[in-house]
């Protein structure tokens, strides 16, 4: 297994000779959902980048792509249909990843270059089909568990605010629970210092 927490994707956030403020990135998988929107208002207020991790088949040209992309977003490829691609032959990954970096081509206009496996599962052919389809496999550090906080969503910003550290990859999802801490969260983070920025694109694994 190849492990992603190491350089080869923490060099996407830090950028040498620019140290002077600890900087966390903020990403968001499994959308576009129908909180897309509120959560660009509470990103655009708050003047924070993300990256969108977006499952393809949920991608219309009628989602908010084009705003995502305005304000400053990045869109990455989460597959076309969120299966685990450690169970697939490697067609069917192959499937999963180049349907949707073209979809997402075809309806921006632009090319994908992040991409994050579903479950965070992947394998060596994973990592091969990646870097012949030249994108960038982006992972996490930190995870909000936002899917298991409905019930109590201060413990989102706890479990990030906790743990972030300079560089820190951040997990959440396009869940209300999250929308309704998102600009506490933001808050908490910059309290403790931090600023918000976005991968660096240059950057190839
Ligand atoms: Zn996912």
């Amino acid at each position: 297994m190849y492990d992603l927490k190491d350089s080869r994707w923490l060099k996407n956030v830090r950028r040498p000779g620019d140290r002077k403020q600890p900087r966390v990135v903020l990403t968001f998988d499994d959308g576009p959902s129908h909180l897309l929107k509120p959560i660009l208002d509470v990103l655009q207020e708050e003047n924070v980048p993300a990256v969108f991790f977006w499952q393809t088949r949920l991608v219309y040209k009628q989602r908010l792509w084009q705003r995502a992309l305005q304000e400053g977003h990045y869109l990455g490829s989460h597959t076309h249909s969120h299966k685990n691609l450690t169970k697939l032959t490697r067609d069917e990954q192959y499937k999963q990843i180049k349907t949707s970096v073209d979809q997402l081509r075809d309806v921006t206009g632009r090319d994908v270059c992040f991409f994050r496996p579903p479950f965070g599962q992947y394998n060596e052919t994973t990592m091969q089909l990646l870097n012949d389809l030249h994108l960038t496999p982006v992972m996490w550090e930190i995870s909000g568990l936002d899917w298991e906080h409905k019930q109590d969503p201060a413990r989102i910003v706890k479990n990030v605010t906790e743990h972030m550290r300079d560089g820190s990859i951040i997990l959440l999802h396009e869940l209300e629970q999250t929308l309704s801490i998102l600009p506490r969260l933001i808050d908490e983070v910059r309290t403790k210092g931090f600023a918000f920025t976005n991968l660096n694109r240059k950057a190839s694994p």
